[in-house]
């Protein structure tokens, strides 16, 4: 089963709507954290997204230290071994500042255009542009810029409305303005005049509702999820956004359920992931033999064998996510 095609990516987006659940979107740096994704998803018999922030594809890019270039990259494999996953799988490249337009979402834009001129589907199924931190005009005015370049493509954006709090791969919102963290219902307004509503292709919208990156206790953050449904009310005559929930690390499974059951189609989940997969490799090696790393046996110290751990802990952790998400046992793959 290839990637998720436009059509089919559509189509989950539509279905999850439709049957009120979400999709984890997984974040992953690597080859091996791919593979967890790819695993989880496939263990969970769901349909699911794997993403890579603009942090993960400067890693992804080694040495040549370009974040287009790793992101192509991961692209690039993903595509390869996704081809044998028996779920849907669809590819997203996440927070990419105004800053990051012109050296990572639209280089990757012109690749697509060439692979999709030879025949090939486009790297990513969707982008997400974060022009959190500028007014919302300028903000709004950029994601309809690239709104228009990727629905040419058959590409969908993501963007986002407010600032979701806390820090998150390089990019730091520990300090702002708590009012900032709740979008508006006149945003909402603001983003469908300047968006449309799917008319002019489809997006995605991350709309804040006291979301914090990172790792937080239930109870610490204080979600409105219903606020997602104040949004909707604004929009009425339309058929409604589809909401991406950022910062869900650590929030209660309740206000989960309720941004899921006020359009919330797309989770994004990394902490949690990341914490997965570290965890694992502590666990291998056992105290002895971190003191005395030349006493152990050398398949201790091989990569796989931390990394199989590793990989299989943070699958776990998505076939979980995926239970929480609701999107547990649902697939639009054909076998
Ligand atoms: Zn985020």
């Amino acid at each position: 089963m290839p990637l998720a095609t436009p059509e089919q990516f559509r189509a989950m987006v539509d279905a999850a709507r439709a049957d009120g659940y979400a999709y984890p979107a997984v974040n992953v740096t690597s080859s091996q954290t791919l593979n967890a994704a790819l695993r989880g998803f496939a263990d969970a018999r769901s349909d699911g997204i794997a993403q890579i922030t603009t942090g993960a594809a400067q890693y992804l890019s080694g040495p040549a230290d370009d974040i287009a270039v790793g992101a192509r990259a991961f692209a690039e494999l993903a595509h390869v071994l996704a081809a044998r996953s028996p779920v849907l799988i669809a590819l997203h490249t996440d927070h990419a500042t105004a800053e990051h337009v012109d050296d990572f979402i639209r280089p990757l834009l012109r690749e697509s255009r060439r692979r999709r001129e030879r025949g090939q589907p486009a790297l990513f199924n969707s982008h997400m542009f974060d022009g959190s931190e500028l007014p919302l005009t300028e903000n709004l005015r950029i994601a309809a810029e690239l709104l228009q370049e990727a629905n040419e493509l058959d590409v969908m954006l993501e963007l986002e409305i407010g600032t979701v709090g806390g820090e998150e791969d390089g990019i730091d919102n520990a300090d702002v303005a708590s009012e900032r963290l709740y979008s508006t219902p006149q945003d909402a307004l603001a983003v469908v005049r300047a968006l449309g509503m799917g008319e002019r292709g489809r997006y995605l919208l991350a709309a804040t509702f006291g979301n914090v990156h990172g790792h937080y206790a239930p109870g610490n953050v204080h979600l409105r999820p219903e606020l997602l449904a104040e949004l909707q009310a604004a929009v009425a005559d339309t058929r409604g956004f589809d909401f991406v929930f950022h910062g869900g690390s650590g929030s209660a499974v309740e206000e989960i359920r309720a941004a899921v059951a006020n359009g919330v189609v797309k989770m994004n989940v990394d902490t949690d992931m990341q914490y997965a997969f570290t965890h694992a490799i502590e666990d291998h090696f056992d105290s002895r033999q971190r003191r005395d790393p030349l006493g152990v046996e050398k398949v201790v110290f091989d990569p796989r064998s931390w990394g199989r751990k590793s990989e299989q802990a943070m699958a776990a952790r998505v076939v979980e996510a995926s239970e929480m998400l609701g999107s547990f046992g649902r697939t639009l793959a054909i076998d």
